[in-house]
């Protein structure tokens, strides 16, 4: 209990006073509620008696009515505070979560996957809540109702009190036995709904798949195969709630039976006054809430503690890639790039995806990288803002190693179109100045030209405006590409990487990308990856990977004379279209 409290404490910050103000409604709330037996008592006697007259009658009602209506401000009182408190406390620690998840690298998420996380940031994260909301008040609440519901019982009788309550704690044991098979059941079905909607998740988005391959009638019986498996977990829930409650019922009946049979014997023997025999009973109403929610508070602190666990320990991972303590801020850098001696693999059981790479990049050169299928490119473009851990002194921005800067600022300096960059699905626009919601529209224009990408949004129903749906469904392959183009130059970093960012655009489009590139990249240092030497044969530098290793470095003419790999790809592409050419003759 107390490691729970040490955990959520910065999440309760100034709600002190909230707190106590809720806790003293809940408690004035309990003592009206335990003062009214006390009234009935005096009309039941004095009517029993043959005292009572129709004022006092009226004034006994009169001030019920009272006690009524503090009972219910009260009430309002303090579940407006106290569960106030509790929601405050979810949004601070879902705040918290978010920010944390977002500083995790994306290694760790390959290992982890998306349903637990919105299962974590959901369904725990509602745990956590009821038991430091619903359970702190219920635990207050029992405890004083408990304690003083039984000192009234047995201020009227002790011996029938004793009889009485012996079939009480029974249903807390109910209650908690119950509520823990009813849990793991409820989980069950939760579990099998997630899966039964990541399915459907799934499917819609790869509909074009599935319609490909035909596979609507398996898609269907599969779906009903997990729709059966969900109503069958239901069901067995049912079961096990169908049971509680006629349960607990039993339970009380038993108790009141006592209480008719012992307390009513009493009256007889004129040992108990009608009064006290009535205010008993009502008593023993009170009573019976305070005996559930034993059962029902340890059951929620239990998962509340479970759920607590589960987000510490995310909370707990540490981004592999952090600013050390003495990172240094960088910024308007030159744009130089060295790599000494690096060799990298993602991880340390995985083979060498590059080995012994040097090379050095001037500011403002214009560089290209080729290399067959799988040869390293983009895990070596992707070093460059360390997306992913690198020993020390390997990589150079401006003669500073990258593992000594901060990564934001080091991020800042760099503009990365990544091979298949993910497009949210807003407007275009919006998609366009992802990266700096603060820039002119104007400027966003200018991107869009420069990436070819105006012509086409031109002929789009609402321009620039126009929602381009999950993930950009509604842009062509080359659409969305310059639309990720024309995302990364609108912040003008230092230093441009496109990584085979024009693959899906035409040669005619794809020289005109180039050309207005090279212009308004002047002095800064851009790198082109491609599979095309009409991308490459412009720049100044080229570098050939093959296997993890630089095989060819040079510019378009030094390398056609080396007569290696980039000759060959130089031929068979001159040659091809060639064909291509008289082909269009034909
Ligand atoms: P392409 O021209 O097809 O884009 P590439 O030259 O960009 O290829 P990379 O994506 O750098 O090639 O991949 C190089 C090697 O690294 C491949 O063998 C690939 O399987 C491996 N690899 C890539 N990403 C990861 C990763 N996250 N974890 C482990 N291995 C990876
Ligand atoms: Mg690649």
């Amino acid at each position: 209990m107390k490691k729970v409290f040490r955990t959520l404490k910065p999440y309760f910050v100034g709600e002190k006073l909230v707190f106590l103000i809720g806790i003293l409604s809940l408690i004035l709330v309990d003592s009206f509620q335990l003062f009214i037996p006390r009234v009935i008592k005096r009309g039941v006697d004095e009517l029993s008696l043959g005292r009572a007259t129709t004022s006092l009658m009226l004034k006994l009602g009169f001030f019920i009515m009272l006690l009524t209506v503090g009972i219910i401000i009260m009430r309002f009182l303090w579940r407006y505070l106290i569960i106030g408190i509790s929601r405050r406390m979810e949004r601070r620690l879902r705040q918290a979560f978010y920010k944390h998840l977002l500083t995790l690298s994306p290694g760790w998420y390959a290992d982890y996957k998306v349903g637990n996380l919105m299962a974590l940031a959901t369904n725990d994260l509602d745990a956590v809540r009821m038991m430091v909301g619903i359970g702190i008040v219920a635990t207050f609440d029992s405890g004083f109702l408990m304690i003083t519901s039984l000192a009234m019982m047995i201020l009227i009788n002790p011996l029938l009190t004793l009889y009485v309550i012996i079939p009480l704690p029974i249903l807390s044991i109910i209650v908690g036995y119950f509520g823990k098979i009813l849990h793991r059941r409820f989980k069950l079905v939760q579990e099998s709904f997630a899966s039964l909607t990541d399915r459907v998740r799934e499917t819609i988005s790869g509909i074009q798949v599935v319609k490909n391959y035909a596979r609507q009638d398996f898609e269907t019986e599969r779906f009903k195969g997990m729709s059966t498996d969900y109503v069958s977990k239901n069901i067995k829930m049912i079961i096990v709630g169908g049971m509680f409650d006629p349960l607990i019922g039993l339970v009380i009946g038993f108790s009141f039976a006592l209480v008719l049979m012992w307390g009513g014997k009493n009256v007889i023997l004129a040992s108990m006054s009608m009064g006290d025999f009535v205010a008993f009973n009502s008593y023993l109403g009170i009573l019976i809430w305070p005996m559930i929610a034993v059962g029902w508070v340890i059951n929620l602190y239990q998962r509340g503690k479970a759920s607590l666990d589960r987000i510490t320990e995310v909370f707990e991972q540490e981004p592999d890639i952090a600013d050390s303590p003495d990172a240094i801020e960088i910024s308007d850098i030159a744009g130089r790039i060295e790599f000494k001696n690096l060799t990298f693999r993602y991880k340390p059981d995985l083979p060498d995806i590059l080995t012994d790479i040097n090379f050095k990049i001037e500011p403002g050169e214009f560089v290209g990288i080729t290399g067959r299928t799988g040869s390293g490119k983009t895990t070596l473009i992707s070093l460059i803002p360390h997306l992913h851990d690198t020993p020390t002194e390997t990589i150079f921005i401006d003669d500073i190693d990258i593992c000594k800067t901060k990564l934001a600022s080091l991020r800042s300096q760099i503009g990365l179109v990544p091979q298949d960059s993910f497009l949210f699905s807003t407007t275009l626009l919006e998609n366009i100045k992802f990266g700096n919601f603060d820039i002119d529209d104007e400027k966003a224009l200018q991107a869009a030209t420069v990436a070819q990408l105006d012509k086409d949004v031109r002929d789009f129903p609402d321009g620039y405006d126009t929602v381009i749906g999950e993930r950009g469904v509604m842009l062509s392959g080359g659409q969305k590409q310059r639309l990720s183009i024309a995302r990364a130059i609108i912040l003008d970093p230092p230093i441009l990487i496109l990584d085979d960012a024009l693959s899906a655009v035409d040669t005619e489009t794809e020289e005109a990308i180039l050309e207005k590139l090279q212009e308004i990249r002047k002095g800064k240092t851009t790198i082109i990856i491609s599979h095309r030497i009409s991308a490459l044969q412009t720049t100044q530098k080229i570098i050939v990977l093959e296997n993890g290793k630089i095989i060819e470095m040079g510019n378009h003419n030094e390398l056609l004379t080396r007569k290696g790999y980039y000759s060959e790809l130089y031929t068979m592409q001159q040659i091809q279209s060639e064909l291509n050419s008289e082909n269009e003759h034909i």
